[in-house]
C-alpha cells in the first residue's frame, strides 16, 4: 500500500499563530495514525514579504512544538525553475496572457463601469474580478508592451482553461478530522475570473506553486484551514489543465481570536513565540487547539 502523504506548508511572512499550530498538530496527528509522512514547505515565494527571520522562528515554533517532519524542507524559493517550466507550457498553450493593468487602473475601470449602473461581478472573497481588456490586445500589441517593460502579471484565461478541461470539475473532500467519510464538491473555476498564475520578476503565484509541488512532493492528503476551501476551484482546474494527480482536501474549521474573528499574524498575544515568552507550555498549545 503506498503510504499516506501529510503537508504543512507556512508563509515565512509573519509569526505563526495558534491557527497555524493547529493545522501543523492536525496534519501530524494524521500522518502518525495512518503511519503516513509528514513534510514541511515553506511557501516564500513573496520575496518581499518573507524574510529568513521569519523562517527561522517557522522553525523555532514547530520544533518546540514538537512537531517532526521529513527531509529535505522544500523551500519554494528554490524551485523557479520547476514553476518557469510550468509556466512556459502554459504560455505556450496560450491558457495566460500578460495583464498590464495597474491595480489604480483597475480600480478607475471599474468604478467607472459602476457609475454607469452595472455591478461589477466580484470573486468569493469580494475582489472585483480582472477586466477582460488585456486578453483582447493582440499578439504583437503584448510583445510590444512587453518589449517597452511595462509591469505585467501572467493571468490564467479562465474561460479557456474550462473550455479545456470541460466544465464539473469537482474534488474529493474529507468530511471530519478522522478522515473517515468524503464528500464531492462541485466547483465553477470561473468564479474567481482571470486569477494571477505569475508575475514577470517571479515565475509563479501561490496557486501554481501549490499544485506544482503537492504534485512533485506526492502529498495525497491537503490537510488546512476552511480559509483556503474556495481557492481550490482555481487549483483543481490547473491541475487538469497540467495533467497533474488530484489529492484528497481535509478544510480544518479556524482557531478564531477573542474577538470571534480569524487570527492574523499581526495578532501578537496569540503568536506562538509569546505565548511561550509568557510561560505557555507545548501541551498548553495543544488545549488551547483542542489537539
Ligand atoms: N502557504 C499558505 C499559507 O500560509 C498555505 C498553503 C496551503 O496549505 O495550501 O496560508
Amino acid at each position: 500500500m503506498t503510504l499516506l502523504t501529510f503537508r504543512f506548508a507556512p508563509s515565512p511572512n509573519g509569526e505563526l499563530h495558534l491557527g497555524h499550530a493547529y493545522s501543523a498538530l492536525l496534519n501530524q496527528k494524521l500522518a502518525s495514525a495512518t503511519g503516513g509522512r509528514l513534510l514541511l514547505r515553506i511557501e516564500d515565494i513573496d520575496t518581499t514579504r518573507c524574510t529568513p527571520e521569519f523562517e527561522a522562528s517557522i522553525f523555532r515554533d514547530l520544533e518546540w512544538l514538537g512537531l517532526g517532519w521529513e527531509q529535505p524542507v522544500r523551500r519554494q524559493s528554490e524551485h523557479f525553475s520547476d514553476y518557469q517550466a510550468v509556466l512556459d507550457r502554459l504560455i505556450s498553450e496560450e491558457l495566460v496572457y500578460p495583464a498590464f493593468m495597474s491595480r489604480g487602473e483597475i480600480r478607475a475601470f471599474i468604478a467607472d463601469r459602476e457609475r454607469r449602473g452595472r455591478d461589477w461581478p466580484r470573486d468569493p472573497d469580494g475582489v472585483p474580478l480582472y477586466p477582460a481588456v488585456d486578453k483582447a490586445l493582440t499578439m504583437k500589441e503584448r510583445q510590444q508592451r512587453m518589449a517597452e517593460n511595462v509591469p505585467f502579471a501572467w493571468r490564467l484565461n479562465v474561460d479557456a482553461a474550462v473550455s479545456r478541461v470541460g466544465t464539473g470539475l469537482s474534488w474529493l473532500e474529507f468530511s471530519d478530522e478522522s478522515l473517515s467519510a468524503t464528500r464531492t464538491i462541485e466547483t465553477r473555476p470561473q468564479d474567481w475570473g482571470d486569477v494571477i498564475v505569475a508575475r514577470r520578476e517571479i515565475p509563479t503565484s501561490y496557486h501554481l506553486a501549490v499544485v506544482v509541488d503537492d504534485a512533485l512532493q506526492g502529498v495525497s492528503h491537503v490537510v488546512r484551514g476552511q480559509d483556503l476551501c474556495s481557492a481550490t476551484g482555481v487549483q483543481r482546474l490547473l491541475q487538469e489543465l497540467l495533467g497533474l494527480p488530484q489529492s484528497g482536501y481535509f478544510h480544518h474549521r479556524l482557531v478564531l481570536g477573542p474577538d470571534g474573528r480569524k487570527l492574523s499574524k499581526s495578532f501578537a498575544d496569540t503568536g506562538l513565540a509569546a505565548l511561550r515568552e509568557a510561560g505557555a507550555s507545548p501541551e498548553d498549545v495543544r488545549r488551547l487547539v483542542g489537539i
